[in-house]
């Protein structure tokens, strides 16, 4: 008998496996891997290689799919999320300082909560350019250490932050400490040399962001709770990966084809070669579909035929917020996946979908809850609708209930963890 929290656990794990989306597409590859996926190259010629379970990786974002047979797929199964979180980010030219402090020039990626990031033991994680004989390439590095550290003004010297609230100019107060003395030029670039094992003179250019070093947890007095960073959206993805794990352990073969792609850039619009604004979900399934010998016409009835489950973090009702909530859509932790609607087509959901939905969830004995934003407060938006406008693939938007959303630390339900696989799992098949 599997121990409910397991999921949990294993989410968790994933999670921190997964500081950067670089690292997320690490680890969903090398789950993919132990799985018995292969992977398949963009530059190659792909007839016809894609049959069994396969995933392309380009950057931050991941596709994979299970191809069961030499055959024209009826429909796709599309489960997406995202890889990228709201953090901060180190400037091209980082090294700078003030008042004897060595400190390192970032940037806010994307919606961050930036008080969420003040007096928390930051770690470094992503990828760096390097610039060798044969031309360039990326490595991933990570380093766990409590390296940097944005301290909050002590109360002393901000006597009014209780009552007014605190202020946070990005530019001005969000500079992390990185050590003592004066600022020291190239010395970032030197650091990261001895990251990736290479010449220093060799480390041309980076994507480094920074992530809480303290691993999450499980909650709450009996456990019901997760507490994390990036819940929103690694918890999606991996739900997603899990459940095309599970999918490609079944011998199902009814031309249906199951798919998942894990996104970049969704924190910051999707516009991006990498994001679900760009072609990399649109041009797997075109190719797939060539590879196994169909057309234009066969591409466009498999699309029509299909679902996207557009998969990212649903609002909780807050228990000390709850007139920021719609009155009638009150989402509670652990009572099951949202179906999250919008009128105004910031989410895609609408009733043909969410009949899907719910008839896939109701089969596979997963409850379902619906969000709906206050009409005085503006909604948030996800990879749903740029995903649908991209691809036409009719599309709903789900998510596991959370609260602390874009904090660097969120909070959601263990159960809910089981509950958005066994969903994810139902709609691949469904
Ligand atoms: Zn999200």
């Amino acid at each position: 008998m599997p121990d409910p929290l397991d999921d949990a656990r294993d989410a968790i794990a994933f999670i921190d496996a997964s500081p950067s989306p670089y690292h997320a597409v690490a680890e969903a590859v090398r789950r993919l891997l132990a799985a018995g996926f292969t992977e398949i190259d963009e530059r190659d010629r792909w007839s016809p290689s894609v049959v069994g379970g396969r995933f392309l990786q380009r950057g931050g974002s991941l596709v994979a799919w299970i191809a069961r047979e030499a055959a024209v797929p009826s429909s796709f199964r599309i489960v997406g999320a995202h890889t990228d979180s709201p953090n901060l980010r180190v400037k091209p030219q980082p090294d700078i300082g003030s008042a004897g402090w060595r400190q390192l020039g970032v940037e806010v990626y994307g919606g961050a909560l930036l008080n969420s990031w003040l007096d928390r033991d930051l770690g470094l994680s992503g990828r760096v350019g390097v610039l060798g004989e044969r031309g360039s390439e990326v490595r991933l590095f990570r380093d766990d250490r409590a390296l940097l550290r944005i301290p909050q003004l002590a109360i002393h010297l901000d006597r009014e932050v209780n009552h007014a609230g605190l202020k946070l100019n990005p530019q001005q107060h969000l500079t992390p400490t990185w050590g003592i003395g004066s600022p020291d030029q190239g010395g970032f670039a030197r650091y990261l040399a001895s990251q990736v094992d290479a010449d220093e003179s060799c480390i041309v250019s980076w994507d480094v962001m920074t992530h809480d070093r303290v691993g999450g947890s499980l909650a709450g007095v009996d456990d019901e709770l997760v507490s994390s960073a990036r819940i929103d959206d690694q918890l999606s993805c991996w739900a997603a990966v899990a459940a095309l794990v599970a999918a490609s352990a079944e011998g199902r073969d009814d031309g249906v084809l199951p798919v998942v792609a894990l996104f970049d850039h969704e924190e910051v619009g999707s516009a991006s070669a990498s994001g679900a604004g760009g072609p990399v979900l649109s041009s797997a399934l075109e190719r797939v579909v060539r590879a196994l010998g169909g057309d234009a016409e066969d591409l466009d009835r498999a699309v029509a035929g299909s679902w996207l489950v557009s998969t990212d973090g649903a609002h909780a009702t807050h228990p000390n917020y709850p007139e920021r909530h719609d009155p009638a859509h009150t989402v509670a932790l652990n009572a099951g996946p949202v179906l999250k609607h919008n009128a105004n087509e910031r989410y895609a959901t609408d009733a043909s979908g969410a009949a899907w939905f719910e008839g896939v969830c109701r089969s596979a004995e997963v409850p379902v809850q619906h969000f709906v934003s206050r009409n005085d407060m503006p909604c948030g938006s996800t990879i749903g609708p740029i995903a649908a406008t991209r691809l036409g693939v009719p599309t709903v938007d789900v998510g596991a209930p959370q609260l602390a959303m874009h904090s660097a630390r969120e909070l959601c339900g263990s159960a809910d963890v089981r509950w958005l696989r066994l969903a994810l799992s139902a709609c691949l098949v469904g």
